[in-house]
């Protein structure tokens, strides 16, 4: 397969933690399109309620938020270090702050209200314009990218998916435990499940990649070997 293939959308969503962002990274590369992760844009929505004190205990001000939300530009910027487009909030790179447990605790309730979604999806809708974009998230492939040609939804066993995001963290010197990231991913999922606005659950035409006991490398594999069938 070659960059010369016609380009197409390619939509993952998913569990929390199951290496979504990661899969779609490596596959953009393979196959020199876009990649966005969708996620880093309501984290970077829900760092500016923390910064400004529109979430305090966990407890959202609604009305401030929608109030703010046409003061909150976020936007992604090519990193040519990490080769990697990166988040940025008001003008700031956000990258490492985004992915911080106290985002992870807060941005499931900011990510299912209706305005902040509205504002971000049509942002996602623009940046799928000229295809050749791999987008990863909860609702890419049933409300973003309904015609996307390619839909993944990618699981994985909790205990496994606990396991990574706790070596990720704790690799980057943050100090947290696995039961406190093991909870936080059930009750992510549950969250976004449940929702009333664009809750996460698997488009009728997406196929499933559950990915307990795969490797990068197989993932990449399978999911380019889906990509060679459009
Ligand atoms: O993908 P990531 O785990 O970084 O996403 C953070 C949170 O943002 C998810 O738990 C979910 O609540 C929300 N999200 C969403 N829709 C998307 C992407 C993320 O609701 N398309």
């Amino acid at each position: 397969m070659t960059e010369n293939h016609h380009k197409i959308i390619i939509a993952i969503d998913g569990h929390s933690s199951c290496g979504k962002s990661t899969v779609a990274k490596e596959v953009a590369k393979k196959l020199n399109y876009i990649f966005i992760d969708s996620g880093a844009m309501y984290r970077a929505v829900t760092l500016y309620c923390l910064r400004n004190k529109i979430i305090e205990n966990g407890i959202i001000n609604f009305p401030r938020l929608e109030e703010d939300l046409d003061k909150i530009k976020v936007c992604f910027k090519f990193n040519p270090e990490s080769q990697h487009n990166d988040i940025w909030l008001n003008g700031e790179n956000v990258e490492n702050e985004i992915r911080l447990l106290e985002v992870s605790q807060n941005v499931s309730p900011v990510a299912a209200v209706g305005a902040v979604r509205h504002l971000l999806v049509a942002l996602q809708q623009e940046m799928g314009k000229s295809k050749g974009i791999v987008m990863d998230g909860r609702d890419i492939g049933t409300v973003v990218f309904p015609d996307a040609e390619l839909k993944i939804f990618m699981t994985a066993n909790p205990d496994v998916r606990a396991k990574r995001r706790f070596d990720e963290l704790t690799a980057k010197g943050e100090s947290v435990s696995y039961e406190e990231i093991r909870a936080n991913i059930i009750e992510r999922d549950r969250y976004d499940e449940t929702r009333e606005e664009s809750p996460l659950r698997k488009a009728d035409d997406a196929i499933v990649l559950d990915n307990s006991d795969m490797t990068r490398e197989e993932q990449l594999i399978w999911v380019l070997s889906q990509v060679a069938k459009n």
